[in-house]
């Protein structure tokens, strides 16, 4: 038997990873750092192929991993999560950063901990690369306790605004970021305002 389920019981942290290749610095949210081995000290990460930060680290062999705290806003989830730096500058009027030894940012807001990687290994896992990172340079930032995605999912990302009266109307929810989208039909090429996700993303509301 194989129940699906039992993969919801598994915990993850939540990370912003950033790179940083020529003058471009960028990041994005992974849920996937985990540290392997203590002697030496190493960290795996997992990174989404169609990630700007992906090919960044695959060229430079160098990652900073910041870990988000419960205090993490929103916003830093839109900034870092949301869009793609292929599009935008993640880091334009960010002032919660600082740069460490090796170049690369680490996020000093909403977050406790940050540490730097170089790249040992790397498994191309099709959707993904894992890469296996040594340790170099590491801090700790804030005493706040380390967001788990579940207290993610319940206390930092928005929740479906309840509907003011009723309309009428169809409504259907973004499973991505909680935004509603009320009307008779949901636009196929429809992208939610908040996250960028499309039309697939959402789903009917009772
Ligand atoms: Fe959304």
């Amino acid at each position: 038997m194989k129940n699906e389920k039992a993969m919801y019981a598994l915990t993850y942290g939540l990370f912003i990873l950033t790179a940083r290749q020529g003058e471009k610095d960028n990041g994005c949210i992974v849920n996937t750092v985990g540290q392997v081995t203590i002697a030496p000290n190493r960290i795996t990460v997992a990174v989404d192929k169609t990630n700007l930060t992906h090919d960044m680290i695959a060229e430079t062999g160098k990652f900073t991993v910041s870990v988000l705290s419960e205090k993490a806003n929103f916003d830093l989830f839109r900034r870092f999560g949301f869009q793609s730096g292929r599009d935008v500058d993640k880091f334009a009027g960010f002032g919660g950063a600082g740069r460490g030894e090796n170049g690369i940012l680490y996020i000093t807001e909403g977050t406790n901990a940050w540490m730097s990687g170089k790249v040992v290994s790397s498994i191309d896992l099709g959707t993904h690369t894992l890469f296996l990172a040594d340790v170099l340079d590491a801090d700790m930032l804030s005493e706040v306790p380390s967001v788990t995605y579940a207290y993610y999912q319940a206390h930092i990302k928005p929740r479906p605004q309840a509907p003011s009266e009723p309309s009428g109307k169809k409504r259907w929810v973004c499973k991505v970021c909680g935004y509603i989208y009320e009307g008779d039909v949901l636009p196929e090429d429809f992208i939610c305002p908040i996250c960028k996700h499309p039309a697939s993303d959402f789903e009917e509301m009772e």
